[in-house]
């Protein structure tokens, strides 16, 4: 335990001292006290769980409760003699023990020869583990030996976040305790409840935003409200900019552009917490724990939405550019942007709009028309328009299929890579597009038209194939960073 009083003195303060206190591990509690009434103590207790939600508590009250003189239906008194040693820290049978630093052999030996010997004065000799699965294989061997002949006088309580990295001869000869991650309704009535006896005032939305952000551990969440009730008085907005948080509007103005399949509005959205360096993944969080809650309140429509941000949140974390990889992630949910939106990069992009037509279908209405009237919408003058135009016409007049699966693509070229980017329907056209004869067809036809081309690449945000769009946001990271894969020689196939 390695708290450092003035950081955690709320939380120091206010932990639990009798299980009747302890929040949101009813049958934790529950099951302990009965053993303790019941006179039914094991030897071996191992309490698992994340970080902050109590089992350190759990512990000291139960090493209380096996030596209280007066327990009162399973609880410790915290008055009589060994209480009040306990509680003050001066107890010689209660030990505490940081399993991270305290992890070699040679002092769970020491803790075995000291076990064998009755204690001084208590009824239970307790040596709480903390961080148990940080203890080395040779330390838990000895400790192995302790526990499958406990002396009758000893209680081992063990402490970990991380239960899987304690091996199962240990975990056998314990009683295993899972505890869980606190609900935030509980944080928040906690919280409310000691800024109320701290004379703190707390906005209720400041306590709902805390209890939000600490994910279960009620310590967290004291920490923050100590932190901002120095001031007496928390608002949401303090908690906001304690937590970097992104302002609510900001999220369901996130919210309604991807249900509105608004690619601009929402990339204008990432581009502004970029360039004020917002946390990408947080925002992610806050937006999908919204969409939760707008989904809860009658929103059915933001199912699919809220999923994608889940699946989007989880891949950030290998994605080469967090930035890119949202940003193509919209474009997957939303289809290409339609201008106006604050690009990542000085590219050239066009969007050629056509009908989107599958391949069996006639051509697309691309062939015959002079090429200023082939593409309503797009921009005559762009150079890069109207050489995408030209190729496809090109195309079309040699083979139709590969003009049509071409046709409702968006394009970049910058710095010699030509990006073809289908939308998220369009999967057939992409599967179509990588067989090698249309690929080489498509690059010796693009070479006539585009110069200097390096390479060409299709990218498809769409569907499940989750890998295409990572391809995609590394072949435009890639292009924007410079750094472009030159082609073989094989290239003008
Ligand atoms: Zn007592």
């Amino acid at each position: 335990m390695t708290e450092q009083a003035d950081r955690l003195s709320l939380y120091r303060r206010f932990r639990p001292q009798r299980f009747g206190e302890v929040v949101g591990q009813d049958l934790v509690v529950a099951t302990l006290r009965r053993a303790v009434a019941g006179g039914k103590l094991g030897h071996a207790y191992l309490l698992s769980g994340q970080r902050g939600v109590g089992k350190t508590s759990v512990a000291r009250i139960l090493a209380r409760a096996a030596n209280c003189l007066a327990p009162e239906a399973g609880e410790p008194c915290n008055r009589c003699a060994s209480c009040q040693r306990i509680l003050h820290g001066l107890s010689l049978d209660v030990v505490e023990i940081d399993g991270a630093s305290n992890r070699g052999v040679d002092q769970i030996r020491r803790l075995r020869e000291e076990a064998a010997y009755v204690p001084a004065g208590s009824r239970y000799k307790v040596y709480i583990i903390d961080e148990v699965h940080m203890l080395t294989g040779e330390a838990f061997n000895a400790l192995l030996k302790t526990l499958e002949e406990p002396p009758p006088h000893v209680l081992f309580i063990f402490a970990t976040t991380e239960p899987h990295k304690v091996p199962a001869t240990v975990i056998s000869r314990c009683q295993a305790f899972e505890f869980q991650p606190i609900a935030e309704d509980a944080i928040a009535r906690v919280l409310a409840a000691v800024a109320q006896a701290e004379g703190i005032v707390l906005a209720p939305a400041a306590a709902e935003l805390i209890a939000r952000r600490s994910r279960g551990a009620l310590r967290d969440a004291l920490v923050v409200l100590d932190q901002l009730g120095q001031a007496g008085a928390v608002t949401e907005e303090a908690v906001v900019d304690l937590l970097g948080l992104p302002p609510l509007s900001q999220v369901d103005g996130f919210l309604d552009a991807l249900a509105g399949r608004d690619a601009d509005r929402a990339l204008a959205i990432v581009a502004d917490l970029s360039t004020r360096g917002r946390d990408l993944a947080l925002f992610l969080e806050e937006a999908a724990t919204r969409a939760r809650d707008r989904i809860i309140a009658g929103e059915p429509g933001l199912i699919p939405i809220a999923r994608s941000l889940i699946d989007l949140r989880g891949e950030l974390g290998r994605a080469f550019s967090r930035r890119l990889h949202v940003e193509m992630a919209i474009v997957a949910l939303c289809g290409p942007p339609q201008g106006g939106a604050p690009r990542p990069a000085p590219t050239r992009e066009a969007n050629v709009p056509s009908s989107t037509p599958a391949p069996s279908s006639p051509p697309p209405p691309l062939g015959g028309d002079p090429p200023e009237a082939a593409a309503p919408g797009a921009t005559p003058a762009d150079p890069l328009t109207e050489a995408w135009q030209a190729m496809l016409e090109s195309m079309l007049a040699e083979r139709i299929a590969v003009a049509a699966f071409l046709s409702p693509a968006a394009v970049t070229w910058a710095d010699g890579l030509l990006t073809i980017r289908l939308p998220p329907d369009c999967g057939y056209h992409y599967e179509s597009l990588l067989d090698p004869a249309v690929r080489g067809y498509v690059e010796t036809t693009a070479r006539k038209f585009f110069n200097p081309l390096l390479a060409v690449e299709v990218a498809w945000a769409g569907g499940n194939h989750r890998p295409t769009l990572e391809e995609g946001a590394r072949i435009l990271a890639e292009a924007l960073e410079g750094r472009i894969l030159r082609e073989g020689d094989d290239g003008s196939r």
